[in-house]
């Protein structure tokens, strides 16, 4: 499949049952694969992650420790707060580890952009792959849960843009839908860049995903609206793209609310609502009220709403991936 007829079946994958691009790939701490790299030498294998995420996506996986060359099974590092900021320290030998860590991390995160990573999923509280409130132990050996992975904090400056999660937070159904959602809107994303981004493309692409985004920050979304629409005909259009990718993830970071689903599922009921008969009418407005009252689950107003907008072939929402963010198989709208 060429670039372009990728970015262009990837935007209609997103109109469709959410299939997946299918180069789909993401960052994982090898361990949470199975991979026995731990310095006791187990694992952490995650079953959603192997089992249910991985029939989607192909890992890349990375144990940073292993790979800087301390073995299996090794002793414990762990960060600690020094006069010279907080390092990754070996206590049992005394041996800080923090230039050593740096350097790989810069070196492995340069690699991995070959990989055109989606997302990448980290292990929690590792003093090397932890994405937040890893320990950091004072010198009264006080642990405060202030610190992030040596490797984690590298990813994340290097890859600003990449959405990263925890597989720990990974078990919140919000945050973990919050997570696909995102992983699948940045391939859509990596698609169209790597096709060459045209204002076309970057419009199709707002469009499409207006009431992701819309649900997740409504002035965010208008703003970025506001950017691809004023923007000059001489504006080059990979600065343009640059331009909403940063504000893009700025919104797709928020995880939506209860509120915003709502105000979603109206806007949305707008269309079909004078398409319907009372009854049916009565029963949308309904659904989308008791949602917004948690006696539902998102599942429920959006399988109606699918319903009309193929009814009544509503095309201003056809092709809209809120309707149809992520392969239905994985039921993540059940349980939001
Ligand atoms: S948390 Fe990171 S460094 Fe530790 S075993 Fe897992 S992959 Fe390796």
């Amino acid at each position: 499949m060429n670039s372009a007829t990728k970015a262009s079946s990837a935007l209609q994958g997103a109109s469709g049952p959410g299939d997946p691009s299918e180069s789909l790939r993401l960052g994982i701490s090898s361990c949470l694969l199975g991979q026995e790299v731990r310095f006791d030498g187990g694992h952490k294998r995650d079953r959603f992650l192997t089992d249910t995420l991985g029939q989607y996506v192909s890992w890349v996986p990375v144990c940073p420790e292993v790979e800087i060359g301390l073995g299996t099974p090794r002793p414990t590092i762990r960060l600690e707060e020094t006069s010279e900021g907080v390092r990754l320290v070996m206590p049992s030998t005394g041996d800080d580890l923090t230039g050593t860590m740096r350097e790989y991390s810069v070196d492995r995160v340069r690699r991995l952009e070959k990989h055109g990573l989606a997302g990448y999923v980290l292990k929690k509280d590792s003093p090397s792959c932890g994405m937040e409130r890893v320990k950091v132990r004072d010198r009264n050996d006080v642990p405060a849960r202030t610190g992030v992975g040596v490797y984690a904090a590298e990813l994340m400056r290097l890859a600003p843009d990449l959405p990263v999660e925890e597989e720990g937070r990974l078990n919140d159904p919000r945050l973990r839908e919050n997570f696909i959602t995102r992983i699948f809107a940045y391939q859509r994303w990596l698609d169209l860049v790597g096709a060459g981004p045209t204002r076309r493309s970057l419009m199709e692409y707002h469009a499409a995903h207006k009431y992701v985004l819309m649900s997740r920050n409504q002035a965010g979304m208008r703003r970025l609206g506001k950017l691809l629409g004023e923007a000059t005909k001489d504006a080059p259009v990979n600065r343009l793209a640059e331009e909403y990718q940063t504000g893009m993830t700025a919104v797709m970071r928020r995880v939506p609310t209860r509120k915003g689903h709502t105000n979603v599922l109206r806007h949305m009921a707008g269309y079909v609502s004078d398409l319907m008969d009372s009854e049916d009418r009565a029963e949308l407005t309904e659904a989308i009220g008791q949602y917004h009252a948690g006696l539902l689950p998102l599942i429920v107003p959006i399988t109606l709403l699918r319903h009309y907008v193929r009814k009544f072939d509503v095309e201003t929402l056809q092709n809209q991936v809120y309707l149809w963010p992520h392969p239905h198989e994985m039921m993540l709208l059940n349980h939001v």
